[in-house]
């Protein structure tokens, strides 16, 4: 687990000065290090009876279909708004500053799957949190929400439900 830690780049002052950016390109681009952290979060959901995976655009796509189709679900797109072509359900969020919209097809998730939701980093928990909303609004179950990596001075956690929250690795 270490070693998938360090392959992690840190850019400090990204995207505003201040902030340490966990900048993960330099895992997805070293093939093993890749396999393994599909591997690693894939075996925890496996047998769980996972009907889709949602991805949150845009480095949860990356992580969502792989875990998809390893887990043999269905892949679902969390978009920016104005991406998504068919009818959608919109959320609007808070970020530190201003607020953000994320967007998802209103027929994506029908109302009992199961759904596993996944992004890259877990921050302030602000994304992660509409995007709760948005799978619980379409009427899914929330199996859990998953993330490669988790920031934990930042306490993101909280803004989700208990104990439907893993992430793989802790800084
Ligand atoms: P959050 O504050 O949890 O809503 O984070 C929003 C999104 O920004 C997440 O999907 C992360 O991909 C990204 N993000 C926020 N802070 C960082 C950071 N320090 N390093 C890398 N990604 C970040």
């Amino acid at each position: 687990m270490q070693e998938l830690k360090d392959i992690i780049r840190d850019v400090s002052d990204f995207p505003k000065k201040g902030i340490v950016f966990k900048d993960i390109t330099t895992l997805l681009g070293d093939a093993k290090s890749y396999q393994q952290m599909i591997d690693l979060m894939s075996h925890r959901y496996i047998g769980k009876k996972i009907d889709k995976v949602v991805g949150v655009e845009a480095r949860g796509f990356i992580i969502g279909a792989a875990l998809a189709y390893k887990l043999g679900a269905g892949v679902v797109l969390v978009r920016k708004p104005g991406k998504l072509p068919f009818s959608t359900f919109k959320k609007t969020y808070d970020l530190e500053y201003g607020t953000d919209t994320l967007e998802i097809h209103t027929d994506a998730i029908k109302p009992g799957e199961n759904i596993l939701i996944a992004d890259d980093v877990l921050a302030t928990g602000g994304t992660m949190g509409a995007v709760v909303d948005m799978v619980q609004n379409l009427g899914g179950n929330l199996y859990e929400c998953c993330f490669m990596a988790e920031l934990e001075f930042l306490h993101g956690r909280k803004k989700l439900p208990d104990g439907k929250v893993f992430s793989l690795l802790k800084f």
